[in-house]
């Protein structure tokens, strides 16, 4: 069984976002990047499946500038076999990402393609379900748990409510919630096996797909400051302030 998986090169979730000065995004000079944590999950399971023996073969792909490389890397040092490059300084949104991994999809044939529910730089939460819609396929969204048996997959679901389980027919889309796995970190003698494994370079264009943004950034703001609390003295003093701004 072979298996996709996706890995975006986000700001490190540790590094405290700034807005640009003129609001057309955030900051990205001499900021920390780092693989978007819900793709290290991804990563995690897809090795995990791997030593289970039953996934032969893990391709990791990363889109955007040439340091995407570094992602890839990481991810062939967790377990992955080989990695595609998809190299464009343009900026993608989740459509043309979705786009771009159908036709890497249509050329491996992977059985089973995981992604992160969602990239904490931008937050879409849309690629995954995109590439399902875009290639007909299954998906399982938000996945808690993961079992592949016999051209199924059993995945456990993080609804509202509690816990939903779905059996999909492979091959499918899965995207990784919090509490799949805790994904491990790569060993040194791993992280130089990693420098011999493959990586291939390709662009938008080799396969044929348009990136072209169809949404429209408006401008980004930081939230708004907190204002100070204060100290109350007991419950009813609690109550009357409360009474006080309205707020019950
Ligand atoms: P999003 O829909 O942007 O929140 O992203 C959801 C998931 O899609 C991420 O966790 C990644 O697995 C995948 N993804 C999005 N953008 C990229 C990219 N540029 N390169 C590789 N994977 C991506």
């Amino acid at each position: 069984m072979k298996l996709l998986v996706a890995v975006k090169r986000v700001v490190d979730f540790n590094v405290k976002v700034r807005v640009k000065a003129d609001q057309t995004g955030v900051e990205l000079a001499n900021v920390k990047m780092s693989m978007n944590p819900f793709d290290e999950i991804g990563v995690e399971e897809a090795v995990r499946l791997k030593e289970a023996g039953t996934v032969d073969e893990i391709v990791a792909v990363s889109m955007g500038p040439q340091q995407c490389q570094e992602t890839i890397r990481t991810a062939l040092a967790m377990g992955a076999d080989r990695g595609i490059l998809v190299k464009t300084d343009d900026e993608l949104q989740p459509l043309a990402v979705a786009k771009l991994l159908k036709a890497i999809v249509e050329e491996e044939k992977p059985d089973i393609v995981i992604l992160g529910k969602q990239a904490i730089d931008d937050d879409s939460n849309q690629t995954g379900q995109m590439l399902a819609g875009l290639l007909g396929w299954s998906q399982g969204t938000f996945a808690s748990k993961l079992a592949l048996t016999d051209g199924e997959a059993e995945v456990t679901r993080e609804i509202d409510g509690g816990l939903e389980t779905v059996k999909l027919k492979l091959p499918a889309v899965v995207t990784t919630d919090l509490r799949l796995n805790e994904p491990r970190y790569a060993s040194l003698p791993n992280i130089m096996k990693a420098k011999k494994k493959t990586i291939d370079e390709k662009s938008p264009a080799d396969y044929g797909v348009d990136t072209a943004p169809r949404l429209k950034t408006l401008k980004v703001e930081e939230p708004p400051k907190r204002s100070a609390g204060i100290k109350v003295a007991d419950a009813a003093e609690l109550v009357s302030k409360l009474r006080e701004e309205g707020v019950i």
